[in-house]
């Protein structure tokens, strides 16, 4: 049996696992790897950038995995064809491979939405490991920087760049607040206290219409303590440190909806992800908000798999249909999909997709489930930085807010996971005092 997997991240390294298991046959594993490096966490990409960490430190597993498990790794090439036909997968360095099981294990690529400017040197998104080599570069290089997008990638690039020294990092934000689908008023309010804290500015109800570029001359947005750059130079972070005169080509600042114009020597796009589905659909594969796929992952095409933020689930809470963007949920269908290739028949359970944790400075905040609903009960200390927001629908926990200090998060996400009836225990539960609902039992039922 030959197994093909094609895309070397969290679903494409948890499927090798599984496939690699005890019982799992010995079979034939080969890994196409659309980036040259070995798998990492994505998760982890803003401290690199912040300088916080070192790349090899944020590798998902030794380097030498792949050959210890005897896995052929095609890296640094793509996949561009697909053809369920003959079981083939065409590469783009024109070879070819056939397979007898397959894993669509794809991922999202940032949105990067048609603006004028946007492919200029110096705009950037956040989402590969070149992205964030590339951007502490510039880093290194400019004042100024203009953030688009108010959401979690967003607000941890501003304070990477800001913590890898740009002076000034304005974050542009669509809505009146930041983290809108994740937070509330207040839980939001907090990470923008905290973010103000470390110099990170604000823009309200806004957009970037424009990016403009230098003409040559003296640029807004850039140091003026280092050299020239050299004709022909790109800012994908090759070319010396320093850079008085700007070639045409480079960032030096971003027009607002409303004409105001900001200086910025980079910018990071931020405007979420869209679903890596092209190899699927282009193979006549069905494709909603994500490559479709039965319980069983298998996609409407034979022998084809598919896991990660390449394909559409349905919510367990609202029953909707919504493409996977969560790295628990990618290394989490990875496994299913690999057992159900080696033929196991593993039914995936609809997951629980709004789940959002981050840390900004000293605070964190974690959102699971409904962020609304019929009765809401707030607890809010600003001594102790401690906010709570829960959500009930019945008896039930169906979400809640932490924002600040995030203890016992495991344990009301479990009880919204759990749909158990909760509700007497409101008192503890708003306290925080999750061990007392915990050992009530209703954890084990
Ligand atoms: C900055 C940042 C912070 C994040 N923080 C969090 C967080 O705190 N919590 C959380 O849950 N999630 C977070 N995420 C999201 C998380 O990283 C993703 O959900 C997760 O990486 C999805 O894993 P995946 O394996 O499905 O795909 P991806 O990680 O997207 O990887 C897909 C891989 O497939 C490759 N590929 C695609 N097409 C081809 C092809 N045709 N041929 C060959 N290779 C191909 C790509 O190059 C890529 O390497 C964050 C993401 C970013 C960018």
């Amino acid at each position: 049996m030959h197994f093909v997997i094609i895309g070397n991240s969290a679903a494409g390294v948890a499927a090798v696992e599984t496939l690699r298991r005890p019982g799992g046959g010995a079979s034939e594993i080969t890994v196409v790897a659309g980036e040259p490096e070995t798998a990492y966490s994505r998760c982890l990409l803003p401290d690199v950038l912040a300088g916080r960490r070192a790349e090899a430190s944020i590798r998902l597993r030794p380097a030498d995995f792949y050959r210890r498990l005897g896995v052929t790794l095609f890296s640094g090439v793509r996949a561009v064809e697909l053809q369920p036909g003959e079981k083939k997968v065409l590469l783009k360095d024109g070879r070819e491979l056939t397979y007898d099981r397959l894993l669509l294990a794809t991922g999202a690529a940032a949105v990067r939405p048609e603006l004028p400017g946007v492919r200029a040197d110096g705009v950037f998104v956040l989402r590969t490991m070149a992205d964030a080599r590339a951007l502490s570069a510039v880093a290194r290089r400019v004042t100024a920087a203009v953030v688009a997008g108010g959401g979690l990638v967003g607000l941890k690039a501003a304070l990477a760049l800001k913590l890898a020294g740009v002076a000034g990092v304005t974050v542009v934000v669509a809505s009146p607040r930041l983290l809108i689908r994740q937070l509330d008023e207040r839980a939001a309010a907090m990470v923008e206290g905290e973010l103000k804290e470390f110099g990170v500015q604000f823009i309200y109800n806004a957009g970037v219409k424009e990016f403009i570029t230098g003409t040559g001359g003296r640029a807004s947005g850039w140091r003026q303590d280092g050299g020239r750059f050299s004709p022909g130079e790109h800012l994908s972070g090759h070319g010396p440190d320093g850079g008085r005169e700007l070639p045409a080509g480079c960032l030096s600042g971003v027009v607002l909806d409303d004409s105001r114009e900001l200086p910025a020597g980079l910018a990071v796009v931020a405007k979420g992800v869209r679903p890596e589905t092209e190899l699927a659909a282009r193979a006549g594969g069905r494709v909603g908000r994500g490559i479709k796929v039965d319980e069983y992952l298998c996609t409407s095409l034979p022998d084809v798999f598919a896991a990660g933020d390449c394909i559409e689930v349905t919510d367990r809470l609202t029953g909707q249909p919504v493409n996977s963007a969560l790295w628990t949920l990618a290394f989490e269908q990875g496994r299913f999909a690999a057992a159900n290739m080696l033929g196991q028949r593993r039914a995936y359970p609809a997951p629980l997709t709004r789940l959002n944790s981050a840390r900004f400075g000293a605070v964190d905040v974690i959102s699971v489930g409904r962020l609304d609903g019929p009765e809401v009960f707030t607890l809010d200390d600003p001594l102790s930085r401690t906010y709570r927001r829960l959500v009930f629908d019945g008896d039930r926990l169906a979400g809640f807010i932490l924002a600040g200090r995030v203890d016992g998060a495991g344990v009301y996400t479990a009880l919204v996971k759990s749909g158990r009836p909760v509700k007497q225990h409101i008192r503890a539960l708003l306290g925080g005092r999750t061990g007392e609902v915990a050992v009530s039992g209703l954890m084990a039922r």
